[in-house]
């Protein structure tokens, strides 16, 4: 893909480009500020145009009813095409993000696995034979659903695309993927290496365009039979409605703020890089972010000085830089949030420990921000309540398991947490007194194609990844045969026969 102001990227709908009836996306690099790429943006009326040709060609049955062995040879090819564009994917996801490079390596070069770990699922899958009572055979098949719709952030955009796209179309469905608008690009990349791979037109559509508008279109439209948003929960709240209004599925991938619990029996040079890495990878937009550190307070005096020491030793600078540990956040707004919370949380009576300002680097105009840690923070406040979506930590003190646990759970949210800890017993104990979707010990931010993820409370609802999100692409039906050596004669003798 060119990355200059002459070409403006299409739209991917059938197979074909076709240019979008919204108002031309401008697409930024945030560490400049500057665009460097335009993209065309589809209104309400090109989501209906993709999701008429999605459904067009799963109604043809060129790819639901093609032999699953085709379907995971073509998932395969798609796999290797995206291994093959590796180093294209590399740069412009990172110009497009502001995640340094080695962030980006570290996360896409990952990103086949998906494919394939669905296409094995794929081959795999068994399905069930039933123990009904009678002379029967019953078994059960599953079948796909029809168009899904994928709404995907601008925070990781090919990997959250890929944990839904992958079991999306493994199991038959055909998708319209809407990128975020500030995010375009890549996924624009992989509905052509689709393509490519014999993944049939109309199968994967790919549409760039406004939440409000094009995004609000596609989870209300009659044929879209599940959304899958991964985005903030408010949005996710008028999705829920939207799908439910119409019995459709939703799988909604919220916000969070996550808890890290830190016991004094970890040395605190240890925990104090583990929360470093948890929390201020990605710049802290991450929806598993460890962002709410909570620490034993025997510690709690030496662990946030280390944690200052070790946010203050983070190179900041160019992401497209080898060297570079921390890119800038995604907009002007995004980094006057991160700065407005700080504030806040100053008025709450916070502590900055380190941080709290933008960060200065030198021939950049980006958004770059301080990692910053607050102390002196209570579960109550809202810098501890809030999702701030930036690199900002804040730390509240604990003094027994109890109230670590209380702590932990006490939030609107329940997504991503982690534990540091030695001690074994209660690295079990307290992850299964844990109310979060993904619990980490001694570690966090660690994802894999076979492991479910998501979240309870306002985090959203359903799993992506393993079986349950493969599973979740199809509806299961029941299939009943009687086998007796008599036919059905119901009305010879009421009462004989068992009914429903
Ligand atoms: P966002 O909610 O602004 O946008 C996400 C996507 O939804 C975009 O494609 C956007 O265009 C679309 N959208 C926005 N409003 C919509 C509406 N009313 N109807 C339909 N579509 C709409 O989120 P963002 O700023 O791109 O990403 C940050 C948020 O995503 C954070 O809250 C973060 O925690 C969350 N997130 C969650 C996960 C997870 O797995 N739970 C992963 C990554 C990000």
């Amino acid at each position: 893909m060119t990355t200059d102001q002459t070409t403006v990227e299409k739209l991917i709908i059938n197979g074909q480009g076709v240019e979008g009836h919204g108002e031309i996306l401008d697409v930024i690099n945030p560490a400049t500020g500057e665009s460097f790429a335009r993209c065309h943006c589809g209104d309400a009326a090109d989501i209906d145009a993709a999701v008429e040709g999605a459904h067009a060609a799963f109604e043809s049955g060129v790819w639901r009813d093609a032999p699953i062995h085709e379907r995971a040879k073509t998932l395969n090819r798609f796999a290797d095409l995206l291994e093959a564009n590796m180093e294209e994917l590399y740069r412009l996801e990172t110009l497009n993000n502001g995640r340094p490079i080695t962030e980006t390596k570290a996360q896409i070069t990952r990103l086949p696995e998906w494919y394939r770990y669905n296409a094995a699922l794929l081959l795999a899958d068994r399905t069930s034979v039933v123990p009904m009572s009678g002379p029967y055979h019953s078994y059960t098949t599953r079948m796909p659903l029809g168009v899904v719709g994928i709404l995907s952030s601008f925070n990781h955009p090919l990997m959250i695309a890929s944990k839904s796209l992958a079991p999306a179309l493994a199991t038959g469905n055909s998708v319209v993927l809407k990128p975020s608008e500030q995010t375009p690009l890549t996924a624009l990349v992989i509905g052509k290496l689709a393509l490519e791979a014999g993944i049939p037109p109309g199968v994967l559509n790919v549409v760039p365009g406004l939440g409000p508008d094009a995004g609000a279109r596609l989870v209300e439209h009659p044929l879209v039979k599940k959304a899958v948003f991964t985005g903030g929960t408010e949005p996710g709240r008028s999705i829920a409605v939207a799908t439910a209004r119409r019995f459709a599925k939703a799988t909604l991938e919220l916000g969070g703020k996550s808890p890290v619990v830190i016991f004094d029996d970890v040395p605190v040079d240890v925990s104090a890089r583990g929360a470093a890495f948890g929390g201020f990878i990605g710049a802290g937009q991450t929806c598993i972010a460890g962002t709410r550190l909570i620490v034993q307070s025997t510690i709690y005096d030496e662990f946030v000085a280390q944690l200052a020491a070790q946010a203050e030793a983070i190179q900041i600078g160019d992401p497209a830089r080898a060297e570079t540990q921390l890119g800038p956040v995604i907009s002007e707004r995004a980094r006057r949030r991160i700065l407005d919370y700080v504030a806040l949380g100053v008025q709450e009576g916070a502590t900055v420990a380190t941080g709290g300002e933008a960060a200065q680097v030198a021939g950049l105009n980006g958004f770059f921000v301080k990692p910053t840690v607050l102390s002196q923070v209570n579960n109550q406040m809202r810098v501890a309540r809030e999702e701030i979506f930036g690199p900002v930590l804040v730390v509240i003190p604990f003094t027994d398991e109890d109230e670590a646990v209380q702590i932990a759970n006490d939030s609107d949210f329940g997504l991503g947490s982690s534990i540091w800890t030695r001690d074994v017993a209660r690295a079990h104990r307290v992850a299964s007194r844990f109310e979060q979707g993904i619990v980490w010990v001694n570690d966090h931010h660690r994802l894999d194609p076979c492991s479910p993820w998501g979240g309870v409370r306002e985090s959203g609802q359903g799993r992506e990844g393993g079986w349950e999100s493969f599973h979740d692409f199809t509806q299961v039906r029941s299939v009943t045969i009687r086998t007796s050596p008599n036919d059905v004669d119901w009305y010879a003798g009421v009462g004989q026969e068992r009914l429903n």
